[in-house]
């Protein structure tokens, strides 16, 4: 058996939670459409995450915490000051605890 110690998902995760107890949401896996760009979804209305399954793991606390930015600031879907300083919040959490770098 091969035990997990440290989990990329689980702890960007954490760092939203951290950041913004209020965001209760769920994220699903999805196969992005064949040209889709997009690696990741936000759909406001119903609180819920999409990430593609084409990010590489070493992505996936970008994706996962833009995505959760969306949610904050639902209303600054162009990515303006707003969304940013949700994002930052989100990021300055996750490399407090994990000292990990947005690289
Ligand atoms: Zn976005």
């Amino acid at each position: 058996m091969i035990k997990v110690i440290s989990d990329v998902i689980d702890d960007i995760v954490l760092a939203v939670e951290k950041a913004f107890p209020q965001v209760d949401a769920e994220l699903y896996w999805y196969y992005p459409k064949e040209g889709e760009d997009a690696k990741g979804k936000a759909i406001l209305d119903d609180n819920v995450i999409l990430v593609s399954f084409e990010v590489p793991i070493g992505k996936l606390p970008d994706i996962i915490a833009h995505e959760a930015a969306h949610l904050v600031e639902p209303d600054d879907i162009e990515h303006g000051e707003a969304f940013d300083t949700a994002y930052d919040k989100i990021f300055d959490e996750y490399v407090k605890m994990f000292g990990a770098s947005e690289e």
